[in-house]
């Protein structure tokens, strides 16, 4: 089993965090904007255009934002490099596939740092197969994230990361 990156690499990425999600009025963005909308502030080059001053500008949300790698493993891996601007139909599909491996993404986070502390067998052993049902053999489209295998693996994390907060403290 091979992780994928998780950490974002805006070069090989459309911009998916900056169309897929909206910006909603008790949120840190300076403008609001619905789902599946490209922001305004995005250049024709998929770069931000007030990437240089985006907290000054009251994007702070932006800031704050990581997609741990999900935005180029879904455009590079999942729709071999094309773009939402090469074939517009592909921005609904690209911006859900976003919004499906994201969190499988900041998963795999956890799961990391669960692997790097002090666990008892029986917790590696879960950090180890939770880790591997997150990471389905080889996926092709958004739907090998879709399978109940991972979707429940990422539905059992909450309680996995409980059991840990012994181990934290004791790993300090
Ligand atoms: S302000 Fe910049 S980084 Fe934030 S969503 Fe808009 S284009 Fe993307």
């Amino acid at each position: 089993m091979t992780l994928p990156e998780l950490k974002e690499d805006c070069s090989r990425c459309a911009a998916l965090c900056c169309l897929a999600y909206p910006f909603e009025e008790h949120e840190d963005f300076g403008l609001l904007k619905d789902a599946d909308t490209p922001c305004p502030n995005l250049g024709p080059d998929f770069r931000c255009t007030i990437h240089s001053g985006l907290a000054a500008c009251g994007f702070g949300g932006c800031v704050a934002y990581s997609c741990a790698g999900a935005g180029q493993r879904v455009t590079q891996a999942l729709f071999d490099g094309e773009t939402w601007r090469d074939d517009p139909d592909l921005l609904p599909h690209m911006t859900y596939a976003l919004r499906v491996l994201r969190p499988i993404h900041e998963a795999l986070l956890v799961l990391e740092e669960a692997a790097a502390l002090h666990l008892p067998g029986s917790l590696r052993s879960r950090c180890a197969a939770l880790t591997r049902a997150l990471c389905p053999p080889a996926p092709t489209s958004v739907w090998d994230f879709t399978e109940d295998s991972v979707q429940d693996a990422l539905a059992e994390l909450p309680e996995f990361v409980e059991r840990l907060a012994p181990f934290a403290q004791s790993s300090r």
